[in-house]
């Protein structure tokens, strides 16, 4: 009995989403000109590499994007969106949450909630906090501005309902091991084909123990050169071992429904 349940006709849940950061992380730290191009890698080529790809194997995932790159770029955003994808919200300038007071941290919501509501359409439903990091006021804020899921904590390997006093939200659970950052990027220590061999291991134990693997990509790393092979690799693997691979508010929908017969693990907020 894995830990959660796939829908009908699955044998597991694969989540798999980009942050489309472009250069935001590099212009918020004051980078030098070449080192923004190196984000910039993204929405000149990258994305449109990726998007391709997950047209070929009919797949619709989810960008949690900085609003200073919805606001930057938004023919991209349009057509991304256009191609049956979801946007959610990533910060405004890829920012550290936990580095930000009250109020600067309120600002980057009610920005990203503006900015989103003119290009996008629509609030974000969804939200991943830039590295990962929130404030003590982040699940505060994140219920304020009615968001519906987050995906930025790592306290458990399924998706999960988090509950803050009275209020809730679903959390996906994420995990440096399943993103290709640090492997490819920060500490270069895995060649893709190795980086590769450790996610198929890791949703083959997905696909018999847990029901459920996240994955988390960045359009300028694995976008680049024939890194691109990776994502095929995976998305081969997804179609011929049934996974399910839903974008964030899809999934969203699917834990509403399991939790009216109680199937969704809940975790208490804890408070520091
Ligand atoms: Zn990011």
């Amino acid at each position: 009995m894995v830990l959660l349940r796939p829908p009908n006709g699955y044998r597991y849940v694969l989540f798999i989403s980009f942050d489309l950061d472009a250069e935001s992380a590099e212009i918020y730290r004051g980078s030098d000109p070449n080192t923004l191009s190196h984000g910039r890698f993204s929405v000149y080529r990258g994305v449109y590499k990726l998007l391709d790809l997950l047209e070929k194997y009919e797949v619709h995932v989810t960008f949690f994007t900085p609003s200073w790159v919805v606001d930057r770029y938004p023919t991209l955003i349009e057509e991304i969106v256009s191609r049956g994808h979801e946007i959610a919200a990533h910060g405004y300038l890829h920012e550290r949450l936990d580095q930000l007071g009250l109020e600067d941290e309120e600002n980057v919501f009610k920005k990203t909630s503006e900015i989103f509501k003119d290009i996008v359409g629509q609030k974000p439903l969804g939200f991943r906090s830039p590295y990962w990091r929130w404030s003590k006021n982040t699940i505060n804020l994140l219920l304020k501005y009615g968001y519906r899921y987050d995906s930025s904590l790592m306290d458990d390997e399924v998706p999960y309902i988090l509950k803050h006093r009275d209020r809730q939200l679903y959390e996906y659970p994420v995990d440096w091991r399943l993103d290709d950052w640090p492997y490819l990027e920060y500490y270069r220590s895995l060649t893709p084909r190795q980086l590769l061999e450790q996610w198929l291991e890791e949703i083959r134990y997905a696909e018999n123990n847990t029901g459920y693997v996240s994955i988390t990509m960045h359009p300028q790393c694995i976008g680049r050169g024939a890194r691109i092979k990776v994502l095929e690799k995976l998305l081969e693997h997804a179609r011929r071992t049934g996974a399910w691979i839903p974008r964030g508010k899809d999934l969203a929908d699917y834990l509403e429904k399991l939790s009216e017969d109680r199937e969704v693990i809940v975790h208490q907020y804890v408070e520091y």
